[in-house]
């Protein structure tokens, strides 16, 4: 089992990094009342609280309890900043990049730590008092098999590669573990699982391969979508075999069945991927090398030999391997790139991390790598209209219907994302409400979360909602009564939407404005189904493979809600054992 929500890393002074001058007060006086003090503060998910150790000259430790932090971020914040503020004996530190808020608010309780033990703050906020930290380059490392990035494709690269017996190292630009993985809410799709069995749910991979088709309009690879299809219900064993727990089965937009599975709290699944994987490499001891950007695929007639990169200090340096695995993600917080592929996307936000900018796209272009489906972009219908943040289509699968600005339902809401998102840009203002109730807050995790941080507005009654959403409140209250009536019937007779889960007899209401964002890039490198990245002429180039959102193919021009995640962890997979097994 998981253990959820606790965060508790003690980095110890001087563990990591070499100090270079000495924190003692240049006056011989004792800098610290010694002891040990507290500070509270909020995080994304809640309450942060720090615990600070002091000696009388010394920050010695640090440990930060926080319930409801998203994991891994949160964890990669907490072990960034602690090492920060302790290597420099400082508060003047910076954010962590990708994990701005949680890092804010771990500064924050370790400050009131220190207030409450009567530190001079303005002395410790000052740069000039900051211990300088001294970082060794990066040396070159020769390998069997370098994996680039860290989101969950490279992490279940890594793993299998690893259990294959070669050694591996990770390159991860980032400062913390997981790429956009760390952000997928929804859940992961596979069909004849052990999980569905237990739940009495009849599915076939069949079925499955037919949605998959049909969801991507028929473009995708045949082949890759049967191979996705095939091993998908492996890959949820496997999983759950390291340590998830995907033990609940939704239905997503575009499902004939419900197959996505999620962890039993309806809590999002990406964070809990990448928990259990990075659990793994730490116990298997594969090296992660974080802030370290590859830059450029290093070949030799014909064959991929390597990769240079840049280390934390933006030092060059080369790793040799065998085998190159890219697995960086895909380039929807490009924006350039996206306009440059598919021009109907300018100006749209995105729900995606920072690091997702493509170039692990341009690295294998430039050794001659084919792309395919380039310009299938796709956009999530519900997202935050001012921040791109992304509300799960859990919401919708648990009920959830949308309404627009005149108070009315106008789609299927499980219908296909592109479907979904082009129907609310056709609404006034491109922005449309999601609809929910207490009864689906309750069963879903990442909607209490929302409504929790303050996203939209609420009621007790339908005419307090509409009055709240600043729509006509007799159109919305007929629209919710003629929805229950759909529901008590079984059939949508406005829209045909065949999951009717919730009929919004009982309140408390909420209404949470959403307009589509970038989401997800379809295309990207031509694979074959053992992961090897394919040249013009449909040719492996030798020694490179690929997996997850840096290649195109699986998904056509249009990825089914819960996909992503069954690609990245079955394909990560293949990627990491094509690339140990064709070593010579
Ligand atoms: P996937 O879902 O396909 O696993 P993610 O977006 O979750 O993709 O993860 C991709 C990871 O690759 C991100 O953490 C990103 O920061 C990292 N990355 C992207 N480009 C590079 C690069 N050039 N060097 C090192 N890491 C990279």
């Amino acid at each position: 089992m998981m253990k959820k929500g606790v965060l508790s890393i003690m980095v110890i002074l001087g563990l990591s990094m070499l100090l270079v001058a000495c924190s003692q007060s240049a006056s011989g006086e004792e800098k610290f009342n010694a002891g040990t003090y507290e500070g509270v503060s909020t995080g994304h998910g809640g309450e942060v609280i720090a615990t600070v150790t002091l000696t009388k000259d010394e920050i010695a430790s640090i440990d930060i309890a926080a319930e409801g932090e998203t994991e891994s971020i949160g964890e990669g914040a907490s072990a960034q900043v602690i090492a920060s503020i302790i290597n420099s004996q400082s508060l003047a530190v910076d954010a962590v990049s990708g994990a701005t808020t949680s890092s804010e608010a771990i500064i924050e309780a370790v400050t009131l730590a220190l207030e409450e033990a009567g530190a001079d703050i303005d002395a410790l906020k000052d740069p000039a008092n900051k211990i300088e930290v001294a970082t060794e380059q990066q040396e070159d490392l020769d390998v069997d098999v370098v994996v680039i990035g860290s989101g969950g494709a490279g992490m279940a690269a890594a793993v299998e590669a690893k259990a294959a017996g070669k050694s591996v190292v990770i390159l991860e630009k980032m400062p913390i573990l997981g790429g956009n993985t760390n952000r997928a809410t929804g859940g992961m799709n596979a069909a004849e699982t052990s999980v569905q069995a237990d739940l009495g749910i009849e599915d076939s991979k069949t079925i499955f391969y037919e949605d998959t088709m049909s969801g991507g309009k028929e473009i995708n690879n045949p082949d890759l979508v049967q191979t996705l299809v095939d091993h998908a219900s492996e890959s949820v064993d496997w999983i759950n075999g390291l340590g998830a727990d995907l033990s609940d089965v939704v239905i997503f937009g575009g499902q004939s069945v419900p197959r996505t599975h999620r962890p039993a709290d309806g809590s999002p699944v990406g964070p809990v991927v990448v928990e259990v994987l990075s659990n793994k490499l730490k116990k298997e001891e594969v090296q992660i090398l974080l802030e370290t950007t590859a830059v450029k695929l290093l070949e030799e007639d014909g064959e991929i030999k390597g990769v240079e990169a840049t280390d934390k200090q933006n030092h060059s340096f080369t790793v040799l391997a065998k085998s190159v695995v890219l697995a960086t993600g895909g380039f929807g917080a490009n924006s350039e790139m996206v306009v440059e592929y598919n021009e109907n996307f300018e100006g749209f936000s995105t729900t995606n991390h920072k690091g997702a900018l493509g170039s692990g796209i341009k690295m294998a272009e430039a050794v001659g790598a084919d792309l395919t489906d380039i310009a299938e972009i796709q956009a999530h219908p519900t997202t935050d209209p001012e921040t791109g943040y992304m509300f799960t289509e859990a919401v919708r699968g648990d009920g959830g219907i949308l309404i627009n600005q005149e108070g009315q339902r106008f789609i299927d809401e499980l219908e296909t994302r592109d479907v979904v998102s082009k129907a609310i840009l056709e609404k006034s203002g491109s922005v449309a409400f999601l609809v929910a109730n207490d009864a689906m807050r309750e069963k879903n995790a990442s909607l209490a979360k929302y409504i929790e941080h303050g996203y939209g507005v609420e009621g007790d009654t339908f005419e307090d909602l509409a009055k709240a959403m600043h729509v006509d409140a007799k159109t919305l209250t007929q629209t919710m009564k003629q929805y229950a009536s759909y529901v008590a019937n079984g059939s949508d007779e406005a829209y045909g939407r065949d999951n009717l889960a919730e009929a919004f007899e009982e309140g408390k209401y909420y209404a949470i404005p959403v307009t589509p964002s970038v989401h997800h890039t379809m295309g990207g490198l031509r694979i074959d189904t053992k992961a090897r990245v394919l040249n013009k002429d449909g040719a492996p180039i030798k020694g490179l493979y690929a997996a997850g959102e840096v290649t195109g193919g699986i998904h056509g021009a249009n990825r089914l809600g819960g996909n992503a995640i069954a690609d990245i962890l079955t394909f990560g997979r293949i990627a990491g054992m094509t690339a140990a097994s064709e070593i010579e």
